[in-house]
C-alpha cells in the first residue's frame, strides 16, 4: 500500500516544535509517568534523586530544594510530580510569571502543609521583589511581613511549614546567584536518545490504545529531537494519519510518510531548523553570526532559537556556539546538500 500524505492534510495542525504547551497536549497528564521506575532515561538524575528521596524519607524530613534545568519538554514537571509521589506529599504547581506580587507568594507558602512541594516553573522569570521573599523562606522556613505603612510600619516574622521548593528553568544561567545558591540539589536533564524515546513512544501508544510496530516507534523517536513532549505530539499526529489512511497501525512507513508531510526530515529537523542553518550559510558565509542578528534574519525570536532549536542542532553536530557567534559545521552543509566551501579544512577552522 502506498501512503501519500500531502501538506494540506496537516494544514489545520499547529507546529510540532514549540516551547509552550499546545491545546493538543492537554491529554499529556494521562501520559505522565507517576513513579520513578516508569520515568524513562535521565539515568544520572534518577540515581541521584532516588538516594536523596530515600535519605529524606529515612530522616522524616522534607527533601532539599531542587533545581531542575534543561530544554522545554524534557520532563521537569513530570519529574516533580514523581518526586511528590515518591515522598508521599502534596505538590502545588505555579510558575515564575504567574506570581506577580510578594503577597501572592506569601499566600502560596503559608498554605503549604509540612513537607509539601512547591513547584515553580520558569523560576528564572520571578520578579526581584518576589524572589526576595523566597530567600528566608528557603533558608529559614520563614517570611517577613511588613504590617502598616510609614514610621509605624512593623515587620513580623511568620514561620512556615518545612517545605521543598522545586524550581524548573530552561536557562539556569539567568538565575540570580543568591537564588541558585539556595538549592541543595541541582539536576540537569539531558536530551533523550532515540532508544529512550522509542520506549516513551511505545509506552504512550499503549496508554492511548494505538497499535504501533517497533520500527514505527523508532521512526518517531529518531525524528523527535531528543524531546518526549515532541515524541508524544508526533505520535498523536501519526496516529490520526494511520487511522484515516493506513488501517490504524503505526508502521515505519506510515510514520515516515506522515512526518515527511509535516516537513520533519529523517533526522528530526523541521523547516525552522533548516532555515536557520541555510541562512547562516547563505547570508553569513557559515558564521560566526550573533544570535539576535540571525533571529532577525529568519524572523524568529532569539529566545526560541536559543531554548528550543539550538540544543538539538548542537547535539546533532550541525551548529557550534563560539564567543563571536553561531557557526555551522561541515555536517550541516552536507545535510542540506550544499557544497562545502574550501573543503573540510576551512570549515574546521570556522567551527573552532
Ligand atoms: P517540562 O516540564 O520539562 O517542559 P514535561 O514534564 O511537561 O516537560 O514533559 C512533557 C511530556 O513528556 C509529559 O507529558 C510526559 O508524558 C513526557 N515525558 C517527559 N519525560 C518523560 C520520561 N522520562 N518518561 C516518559 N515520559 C516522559
Amino acid at each position: 500500500m502506498s501512503i501519500d500524505f500531502s501538506q494540506e492534510d496537516f494544514e489545520t495542525q499547529q507546529p510540532l516544535v514549540t516551547t509552550s504547551l499546545l491545546r493538543e497536549d492537554e491529554g499529556e497528564y494521562s501520559l505522565r509517568p507517576k513513579a520513578l521506575s516508569d520515568y524513562i532515561g535521565q539515568k544520572k538524575a534518577k540515581e541521584n534523586l532516588s538516594v536523596f528521596i530515600e535519605a529524606a524519607k529515612m530522616r522524616g524530613e522534607p527533601l532539599d530544594h531542587v533545581l531542575l534545568h534543561g530544554p522545554p519538554g524534557l520532563g521537569k514537571t513530570t519529574l516533580s510530580g514523581i518526586i511528590a509521589n515518591e515522598m508521599g506529599v502534596n505538590i502545588r504547581i505555579t510558575s515564575g510569571p504567574a506570581i506577580e506580587k510578594p503577597g501572592d507568594l506569601a499566600a502560596l507558602l503559608t498554605n503549604l502543609a509540612e513537607n509539601d512541594i512547591l513547584f515553580v516553573d520558569e523560576i528564572h522569570r520571578l520578579n526581584r521583589s518576589v524572589e526576595e521573599i523566597l530567600y528566608p523562606a528557603m533558608e529559614d522556613f520563614a517570611i517577613d511581613i511588613i504590617i502598616g505603612k510609614g514610621p509605624s510600619a512593623n515587620s513580623i516574622r511568620l514561620d512556615l511549614p518545612r517545605f521543598t521548593l522545586i524550581g524548573a528553568t530552561t536557562r539556569a544561567g539567568q538565575l540570580s546567584a543568591p537564588l541558585r545558591d539556595r538549592f541543595g540539589v541541582t539536576l540537569r536533564l539531558e536530551l533523550y536518545s532515540p532508544e529512550e524515546l522509542a520506549l516513551i513512544v511505545t509506552r504512550s501508544a499503549g496508554i492511548l490504545g494505538v497499535p504501533i510496530e517497533e520500527e514505527g516507534a523508532m521512526e518517531i523517536a529518531r525524528r523527535s529531537r531528543g524531546t518526549p513532549r515532541i515524541a508524544n505530539r508526533m505520535l498523536r499526529r501519526v496516529r490520526d494519519f494511520a487511522q484515516v489512511k493506513a488501517g490504524g497501525v503505526i508502521t515505519r512507513k506510515v510514520a515516515d510518510a506522515a512526518l515527511t508531510a509535516l516537513e520533519v526530515d529523517h533526522l528530526g529537523l523541521d523547516a525552522v531548523d533548516r532555515r536557520m542553518l541555510s541562512s547562516i550559510i547563505r547570508h553569513y558565509g557559515g558564521g560566526p553570526v550573533g544570535l539576535e542578528t540571525l533571529a532577525a534574519t529568519i524572523n524568529e525570536e532569539a529566545i526560541t532559537l536559543e531554548d528550543v532549536y539550538e540544543p538539538y542542532l548542537m547535539q546533532m553536530g550541525f551548529l557550534t556556539r563560539t564567543p563571536r557567534g553561531r557557526c555551522v559545521t561541515q555536517r550541516a552543509y552536507e545535510h542540506l546538500g550544499l557544497p562545502v566551501p574550501g573543503g573540510s579544512a576551512g570549515l574546521d577552522q570556522l567551527s573552532l
